[in-house]
């Protein structure tokens, strides 16, 4: 019965208490003027909303209010939506008690609010691979070449952390933003904790596609981003630890991060009050939290499954058109969350890309996705022929909920056409 039952599923929303995504009937004009429905494969970028998060924002709408300084309704009722966003993040990514969650703009923010706070001296060991959130937001850095297995990656930190004293921060991208590829996080939080030093793990590719949960993997830190959960723009996350937090100066400087203001300021002890100066983004937290509440309630089972069908077909499809080859780190086989990078003998990026939003509506990105070392060392050896600052840069194209078979199909048949046409 089950196989009978998974053989029925032809997209996400046919996944039974899946969420639809706001914006699943969008058409786009094609080269000729026709209109031809929307085949989003850029969900790396920014996922689309979910219909819950709409709704939750909607229902947010008729009475906000500053959080945390009124007494009036609308400021209570905002307030406690504010905390109760707060809290479910926390579990959403199962935080220790204790652990501080600050509302951050997105990842990027989260990132350098974590620089910002760390102790003095700290030496941050990080890994080439990362996207740019995550590999310069650091004074004082190490960096690791791209290693060529798992295990590398073990040895590499743990080399480099040992011949580190003090304070030290290793930090790491949970899935990759390029190829998709899974990293251990679980034996580098191990190996990172047996030299003294503190694992920061980004999380942003991770959660739209995956469970985490950083009380069993014991990472110190997770940051990630509203709009790459089913969020729109706007909020993300850092949670963790909060005593490097809360003995560092605020991130900004201004109301709600002070106490009690004369010639001196008594900044608030608290991690969250003390780096939220100003008036949060509301909303932002709201939907990212109701985005959280609804892949809880789908649950992960049919999500993975789904997923993993979508992505086998979507890459048998790329190793079937010539000329096309997916990039990896770790090898075919290496498991991955729903994005693959590729090269196209003969063309560039640019051009692919362009081609496929002209004439077949798809979306995909191309570029070297803000993971330029990373990008660079995984297409060395490819022809710059043609590309416009002389270097090789790739396609991506990302699923997620909404992605059908046909938006699979589409962008494998637009690839076969253009890969044959000289
Ligand atoms: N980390 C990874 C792995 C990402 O893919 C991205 C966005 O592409 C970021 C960090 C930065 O996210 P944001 O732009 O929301 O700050």
């Amino acid at each position: 019965a089950v196989t009978t039952a998974t053989a029925q599923f032809h997209n996400f929303s046919q996944v039974r208490a899946v969420p639809q995504i706001v914006g699943a009937d969008l058409e786009v004009p094609v080269k000729g003027g026709n209109l031809v429905g929307y085949a989003n494969l850029d969900y790396a970028a920014s996922a689309p909303c979910l219909a819950p998060v709409s709704e939750a924002i909607s229902a947010a709408l008729p009475a906000y209010s500053s959080v945390h300084r009124g007494a009036g309704y609308a400021s209570q009722l905002t307030t406690a939506r504010y905390e109760q966003a707060r809290h479910t993040v926390r579990a959403f990514v199962g935080a220790r008690p204790g652990d501080a969650a600050v509302f951050t703009r997105n990842t990027t923010d989260a990132t350098n609010l974590l620089a910002h706070c760390l102790p003095k001296g700290t030496t941050v060991v990080v890994f080439e691979t990362e996207h740019h959130a995550s590999l310069l937001p650091w004074d004082n850095v190490v960096r690791l070449a791209a290693p060529a297995f798992p295990g590398e990656a073990v040895r590499a930190a743990d080399e480099a952390l040992s011949a580190v004293e003090g304070s030290k921060l290793l930090v790491v991208t949970a899935a990759s933003n390029v190829t998709g590829e899974l990293w251990p996080i679980a034996a580098l939080a191990h190996i990172a904790h047996r030299h003294g030093a503190r694992i920061f793990v980004d999380a942003a590719q991770l959660v739209p596609h995956r469970p985490l949960n950083i009380t069993a993997l014991d990472l110190d830190y997770v940051a990630f981003s509203g709009h790459k959960i089913y969020a729109p723009f706007g909020a993300g996350v850092l949670v963790g630890r909060s005593d490097w937090l809360t003995e560092a100066e605020p991130y900004l400087r201004g109301g709600g991060a002070s106490k009690a203001v004369g010639p001196d300021v008594e900044w608030c002890a608290d991690a969250e009050q003390r780096h939220e100066a100003g008036t949060p983004n509301v909303l932002g937290a709201i939907a990212l939290a109701a985005a959280c509440d609804a892949l809880s309630a789908t649950g992960w089972t049919p999500l993975l499954a789904e997923e993993e069908r979508l992505l086998a077909r979507l890459r048998a499809g790329l190793a079937g058109v010539e000329g096309v080859r997916e990039l990896g780190l770790w090898g075919p086989e290496h498991p991955r969350v729903g994005i693959v990078s590729f090269v196209v003998e003969g063309r560039t990026a640019r051009e692919v890309a362009e081609a496929l939003s002209a004439e077949y509506g798809i979306g995909v990105r191309d570029g070297k996705f803000c993971a330029h070392p990373f990008v660079n060392h995984l297409l060395d050896g490819v022809s710059t022929t043609g590309c416009e600052d002389g270097t090789a840069s790739a396609v991506r194209a990302s699923i997620g909920i909404g992605t059908t078979e046909e938006h699979v199909d589409r962008l494998i048949t637009a690839l076969r056409e253009l890969a044959s046409r000289r």
